[in-house]
């Protein structure tokens, strides 16, 4: 049986979390926390790293931050996983959805000035599949617009586009550290913020409201209630166990490239004969190996697919329902324009297994179900 996801596991997880517990500090930014952050910072060039409980919890600062409020309106693509809208949903704003590119699964960076109103305060852009959006293009509407751009980068660690880091172009970027992204904590995720001057009240709303990260740095006396907030710092512990996956990003990033190229050359044949549609990676964007999808004919055959795999002991999955179609999607949101290809190219893609320990034999296996499936 081939899983469709198994947790990224290097070794030393167990050891740094057994640090983690004799250092007694258990809580919040300890000493795993800062060692994770600096690295992120390191790594992206962002001004500032802050690990958060999930890459849900990352987005709703963001929102904090952005001060997004009802009445605002928020856009992005519907084809993605429903937390990048209730972070904002959660603040009142009303949520635009914007067709994809069907070569990417990303927004259409083409469609999203007619979408902006006057109401207009933020892009989203979901860097699906670890490859970026084109940024230049959002980045030049934002700044003509004046929005802020807050990246769903939760499968863009490692990833970059034009030689910058996915997460650290945007105003905010929001990583997750869930069991099925490449690096992980269990549950985690981190804000990027990319200038400086959203630090201070960053660390307070992640801290309650409070000042209390300026208290432990010995800038002041006593911390206090300083504004609204919330709690989205995770235990040492979990630091501890991504620790030990940072250390190890490049090489988990490498096997994951590799398994990746492994499943496309070997579906090429399918691909030039018509049979499957590959993922495209456009100039300028470096990848991570997240995930490898391919699209079949239509949603019954892509079905049936599935059932093959399965009896096969292979377990592929499918995902987005695209959120426009969902019930608090109709609720909260609005499609902008002619949904062209967000649901048509959902209902065709599914998702092959992607994970570090798995193997080249285990790809040949996949592949060859998949070829007999389709009698090649
Ligand atoms: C995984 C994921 C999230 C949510 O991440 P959590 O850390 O589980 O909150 C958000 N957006 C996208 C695109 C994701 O893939």
């Amino acid at each position: 049986m081939i899983n469709f996801n198994v947790p990224p596991y290097t070794g030393k997880e167990i050891e740094y979390i057994r640090q983690a517990v004799e250092n007694q500090k258990i809580c919040g930014d300890g000493p795993f926390t800062k060692k994770c952050d600096a690295w992120i910072e390191e790594k992206t060039g962002a001004a500032k790293s802050l690990l958060t409980t999930s890459c849900t919890h990352a987005t709703e600062l963001a929102a904090l931050l952005a001060d997004i409020k009802e009445g605002d309106e928020i856009i992005m693509p519907s084809y993605t996983f429903v937390s990048t809208a209730d972070a904002f949903v959660l603040r009142g704003a009303k949520v635009v959805f914007v067709d994809i590119r069907p070569d990417t699964m990303n927004i259409d960076e083409n469609l999203i000035e007619d979408a902006i109103t006057e109401r207009t305060k933020a892009i989203v852009p979901v860097h699906y599949a670890g490859v970026s959006c084109e940024m230049d293009k959002i980045m030049e509407l934002a700044k003509k617009y004046n929005l802020y751009v807050i990246e769903d980068a939760a499968q863009g660690i490692m990833a970059s586009y034009k030689g910058q880091a996915l997460g650290s172009i945007g105003d905010f970027g929001c990583f997750s550290f869930h069991e099925t992204k490449n690096l992980s904590m269990g549950e985690g995720g981190a804000l990027l913020i990319k200038d400086a001057k959203y630090i201070e009240q960053a660390e307070i709303i992640r801290e309650k409201g409070t000042n209390r990260a300026k208290f432990f740095r010995g800038q002041i006396d006593k911390y206090t209630w300083v504004n609204y907030g919330s709690s989205y710092l995770p235990s040492d512990m979990n630091a501890a166990y991504l620790w030990a996956q940072l250390e190890m990003a490049q090489e988990i990033t490498d096997v994951r490239l590799a398994r990746w190229e492994q499943y496309r050359e070997a579906l090429q044949p399918l691909a030039d004969r018509g049979i499957l549609e590959l993922p495209v990676i456009p100039e300028g964007c470096v990848h991570n190996g997240h995930m490898f999808y391919a699209k079949a004919k239509d949603l019954e055959e892509r079905t049936e697919l599935l059932d093959f795999l399965k009896a096969e002991g292979v377990y592929s999955v499918f995902h987005y329902i695209p959120l426009h179609t969902a019930p608090a999607g109709k609720k909260f949101g609005v499609f902008h324009g002619e949904d062209k290809y967000t649901t048509k190219e959902s209902e065709r893609l599914f998702r092959l297994p992607m994970y570090y320990t798995l193997t080249e034999a285990d790809v040949d296996y996949v592949v060859q179900k998949v070829k007999e499936f389709y009698h090649v």
